[in-house]
């Protein structure tokens, strides 16, 4: 599995559409101070779901969009594909290239698709989990990330030791199912509930039920009684 391609538009200082091409090897991508360097593992980080807007280096999510220059209007939507070589199936997708596309409009409105099929973000967190590239992995190692791993909190060098290790995806699944139990509990509770209120209603009900059936047969009864009167009385 390897990145093949990023496709950046609109993208913070990217408002022309660019693809970077990758191939084996390492990739260095040089530029001066402020020219968006940076913007190129943002974007990374974006498409693979990052919801966090701190760590995309900005104080709301639409400012990951163009915001326009001197001379050039601003962007009303941005857009980043990566392409993933999948032909070892590391991801589960049965697909040779895995393309992921991220999208922002500036009315809030955002989409997911992989390989142009729309998903949900979960869809995307869980194809990535363990792989190491997810939004949670250690695959994209920022400025002063190294020195946060480092610092980090015995609960957060766990978390990236278990994703390393093939881990969290058990640990997410669990939680999913913990969830579900936990709203299978409270469907039981209600329905305990339900069952006890009905089952105060039986007794009366089985009462009424026998004076029912009395009645039925009293007045069956009462009916062939009638009518050996009325016959008796018709013969004299
Ligand atoms: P350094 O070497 O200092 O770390 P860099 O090459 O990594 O810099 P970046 O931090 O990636 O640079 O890019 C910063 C540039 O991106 C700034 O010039 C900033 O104006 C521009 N930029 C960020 N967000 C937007 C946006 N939404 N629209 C237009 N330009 C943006």
């Amino acid at each position: 599995m390897y990145l093949k391609s990023i496709e950046i538009q609109g993208f913070k200082s990217f408002a022309n559409k660019l693809v970077f091409q990758f191939h084996n090897g390492i990739t260095g991508i040089v530029g001066p101070n402020g020219s968006g360097k940076s913007n190129v593992a943002d974007a990374v980080r974006w498409v693979l779901g990052e919801q966090r807007i701190k760590q995309l280096r900005g104080a709301s999510m639409q400012d990951v969009i163009f915001s326009g220059t001197k001379n050039r209007r601003p962007q009303g939507l941005a857009q980043v594909t990566l392409t993933i070589d999948n032909a070892g199936r590391q991801l589960a997708v049965d697909s040779d290239e895995v393309s992921i596309t991220r999208r922002l409009y500036r009315s809030g409105e955002s989409e997911y698709r992989l390989n142009g099929a729309s998903v949900r973000l979960r869809d995307i967190y869980e194809m990535l989990m363990d792989t190491g590239l997810g939004r949670d992995g250690y695959s994209i190692i920022g400025q002063g990330r190294s020195a946060e791993i480092v610092s980090a909190r015995d609960k957060e060098r766990r978390e990236m030791f278990e994703e390393a290790a093939g881990i969290s995806k058990f640990r997410y699944r669990k939680g999913e199912a913990e969830k579900r139990l936990a709203m299978a509990e409270d469907n039981l509770s209600r329905l305990t509930d339900i069952l006890s209120e009905l089952e105060g209603r039986v007794e009366p009900l089985r009462i009424q039920a026998e004076k029912a059936k009395t009645f039925l047969e009293l007045s069956e009864r009462k009916k062939g009684l009638e009518l050996s009167i009325w016959i008796s009385d018709l013969n004299e």
